[in-house]
């Protein structure tokens, strides 16, 4: 493709994704194809003789968009948004050209000179204390990654190699001695990573990356699935009395599930009993709400006393697309004296002289993309005006959405306090009671056999009750002090009745495309997780999902009723 070529297909390209963008709300949000359609459209071998682009984006249109799930159609309500917008493509568009995998500052030391300003610009958006700012005293700073499971991992290393230093150096070991190396071998298979049952699986893989122990803490509903000091210090006590050495753990702003917010004030105050471990902050998609005062004034100063390093992605609710995931470390000596190995091909004067920032000490790869031109472009043609603007719609979309379930109190009842746009929702306990069995039968069903689960038509789904699976590939332990509302059998088996028909409702919804929502298990619960941060979502949006959520449960309860009629 020449210049010619490349400006003739570069504007059909752009024409095209327009199109695309302006007919979303009127496709189904979710693709109407069988695993393996691909196949049976594209060759199994790539061409021999070169295409026409004409030909090959007719393709995209009929063999490719058919496959897609739209996650930019103010229908789809489910995981967590990941927004593009138009300046972030441009910002794509123009860090593909430059293609430099610039692991150095000599690499193109305008992709790392802008990442430090815009790193700074995005801590100051959200009013992060200065602590994490590239000018601090303390030596802080933002660094752009592809993910936050990528950023949660990269500090997991930091928090382990300083947790062992600090301890072979506190017992007096001199470097390079058998006997330093030897007391860290066997430190090393102590160190145990830590996190609420609530948190993103991220943790739970970041240890097995760093070939560390995992333990989770539970947490309950009565304290809203919020992580608070009592339950850590009891978790560290443990840990401590089992001979276990814990180096790191994830406080959640805004976990996966619920949108719980850990709570960083009070466990503010353990931080100088336990300075040697790693606290970091995992607000991926939450953490863009700091954009607006309120949060920053609930929350800024916390993460600055709680946590070592935070992380937010922007390229989930805050108009970046995919990929800009920010981290920002309190100290970035930690990340560089884990991370950095100094071969002599990359050795430079630069880099000698200590002026430069090489961002491939703060990361696990070695290349890295030009991100920061996207987070540029987008904060430059919102300004912060606009991505507040847009968050608070979003929050006020979702407020529509919880009001509209209050109302329905009497079929829905709210599980965990609606945040962030996000409402979590099921069938009450006692309407699916009401329409599946008589209350006689269920006692009669559980006492006889002593069994606490009613006969579903899919037991496959009761059977993996116990172990919950958020959707989002997060496997959640299930809460010791259960929050199940009692031991009385009946209640119990409501309970999981309220949690099959959820899932049913949800299911059939998705079946039919027209709103996309993610059911997900949390504290022996099933609930549908609402949540839409599209900035074309309107409260009409909000609106039409509910009434397809209120029109799909009275259908499975119908079905529910006449299923129990033919069965009496
Ligand atoms: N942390 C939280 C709270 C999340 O909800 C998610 C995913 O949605 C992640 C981490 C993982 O994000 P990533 O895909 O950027 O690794």
């Amino acid at each position: 493709m020449d210049q010619e070529g490349f400006r003739k297909a570069a504007h059909a390209v752009v024409e095209h994704i327009i199109e695309y963008n302006s007919t979303l709300p009127n496709r189904p949000v979710l693709p109407k194809i069988q695993p393996g359609y691909l196949r049976d459209l594209i060759p199994s071998n790539a061409p021999e003789q070169p295409e026409p682009w004409p030909l090959i984006q007719a393709d995209v249109e009929s063999q490719i968009i058919p496959g897609l799930t739209h996650w930019q159609s103010p229908n789809f309500m489910a995981f967590f948004p990941a927004l593009v917008t138009y300046p972030s493509l441009l910002g794509e568009m123009y860090s593909a050209a430059f293609t430099a995998p610039a692991f150095n500052w000599l690499c193109s030391p305008a992709c790392t000179e802008l990442e430090t300003i815009v790193m700074d610009w995005v801590a100051k958006a959200l009013a992060l204390p200065d602590c994490f700012l590239s000018t601090s005293s303390g030596g802080g700073g933002g660094v752009i990654h592809g993910s936050a499971s990528e950023a949660l991992v990269t500090t997991m290393v930091a928090a382990r190699e300083r947790y062992l230093r600090v301890r072979a150096d506190a017992e007096g070991l001199r470097n390079g001695t058998m006997e330093r190396d030897d007391r860290i071998a066997f430190l090393r298979g102590r160190l145990v990573a830590l996190s609420s049952d609530q948190a993103h699986s991220s943790t739970q893989k970041g240890a097995l990356i760093t070939g560390t122990r995992y333990r989770s803490i539970s947490t309950s509903l009565s304290e809203d699935l919020s992580l608070t000091a009592p339950r850590l210090e009891e978790a560290l006590q443990q840990c401590h009395a089992d001979g276990l050495e814990p180096y790191y753990l994830t406080l959640t702003l805004g976990t996966t599930s619920t949108c719980a917010v850990d709570d960083f004030a009070s466990i503010a105050t353990l931080r100088s009993q336990y300075p040697n471990l790693w606290i970091h902050i995992d607000a991926a998609y939450a953490g863009a709400a700091l954009i607006l005062q309120v949060y920053q004034a609930q929350y800024s100063q916390d993460i600055g006393r709680v946590s070592d390093s935070f992380n937010f992605n922007m390229h989930k609710w805050l108009l970046v697309n995919f990929d800009a995931s920010c981290l920002f470390v309190q100290n970035r000596n930690h990340l560089t004296r884990a991370l950095s190995i100094n071969p002599s091909y990359l050795q430079n004067s630069f880099t000698e002289s200590g002026l430069v920032t090489d961002y491939r000490d703060w990361q696990i790869p070695l290349g890295r993309r030009f991100r920061a031109l996207k987070i540029w472009f987008v904060m430059r043609s919102y300004g912060v005006e606009g991505l507040r603007t847009h968050v608070e719609n979003s929050l006020r979309v979702g407020e529509t959405f919880t009001a509209m379930v209050v109302e329905r109190r009497d079929l829905f009842e709210i599980i965990a306090t609606p945040r962030f746009a996000l409402t979590c929702l099921r069938l009450r306990p006692d309407v699916a009671a009401a329409a599946r069995m008589k209350q006689r039968q269920v006692n009669e069903k559980i006492y006889m056999s002593g069994d606490t689960e009613l006969p579903h038509p899919r037991s496959d789904r009761i059977a993996s009750l116990g172990a919950s699976d958020t959707g989002e590939g997060q496997m959640l332990k299930v809460d010791a002090q259960s929050n199940l509302p009692g031991h009385d059998g009946a209640e119990q088996a409501s309970e999981t009745l309220a949690n099959n028909l959820t899932k049913d409702i949800a299911d059939l919804i998705n079946s039919r495309g027209e709103i996309f929502i993610t059911p997900t298990t949390t504290a022996r619960k099933t609930l549908i997780r609402v949540v839409s941060g599209n900035p074309a979502a309107s409260k009409e949006h909000a609106k039409k999902a509910f009434d397809i959520i209120v029109r799909t449960t009275e259908e499975v309860l119908d079905k529910c009723r006449q299923d129990e009629d033919l069965r009496n």
